[in-house]
């Protein structure tokens, strides 16, 4: 996409401190980081966010997440890192084309972690069930069966549970 900065990059119009590359994907550092070795990984296909990336792009990208995150910790003496993608505005999305953030951690950072708004056991319950339903009338989206042995159907008749 001509005016996608991520694309820009990945072309080599605009400059950026790159830790990595191969064939279908692009690591470089994050221009404001939240600490020190923050790096975005992009695929080098446009795509707008994670869910309109293919499996076979986002297998890619997740490969050099997982290869180059433990070093980039090491490499800041980090103790942990957070993986993340932001998927729309109100997520925070604010570049539109598919990246993940390796966030470096390390014990007592202090940086602010997710309020919990909690939820009722009974609404849990009931969402789940919203949620289920949902996967099984869009057969399209459904992942695999989540163990041998359970199906969606026994999740259905609420033989399924998860917590
Ligand atoms: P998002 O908010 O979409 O999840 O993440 C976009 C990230 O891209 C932000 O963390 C922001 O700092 C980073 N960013 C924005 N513009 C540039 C740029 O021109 N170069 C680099 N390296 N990072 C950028
Ligand atoms: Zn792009």
């Amino acid at each position: 996409m001509s005016d996608c900065l991520f694309c820009k990059i990945i072309a080599g119009e605009i400059p950026s401190v790159n830790v990595y590359e191969d064939e279908y994907v692009l690591a470089f550092l994050d221009i404001n980081p939240v600490k020190a070795g923050h790096t975005l990984v992009v695929p080098k296909n446009h795509a707008d966010d994670v869910s309109q990336s293919s499996n076979e792009d986002l297998a890619q990208v997740m490969g050099v997440v997982l290869k180059i995150a433990p070093k980039i910790q090491e490499t800041v003496g980090g103790d942990g890192f957070n993986l993340m993608s932001n998927v729309g505005e109100a997520a925070g999305q604010s570049v539109f084309h598919t990246h993940f953030h390796i966030i470096p951690r390390f014990n007592g950072d202090g940086l602010p972690m997710w309020e919990h708004e909690g939820a009722t056991d009974e609404g849990r319950e009931a969402l789940g069930e919203k949620i289920r339903n949902a996967l099984i009338h869009q057969s399209d989206t459904l992942p695999p069966e989540p163990v041998e042995g359970a199906s969606y159907e026994k999740m259905e008749e609420n033989k399924y549970r998860s917590n």
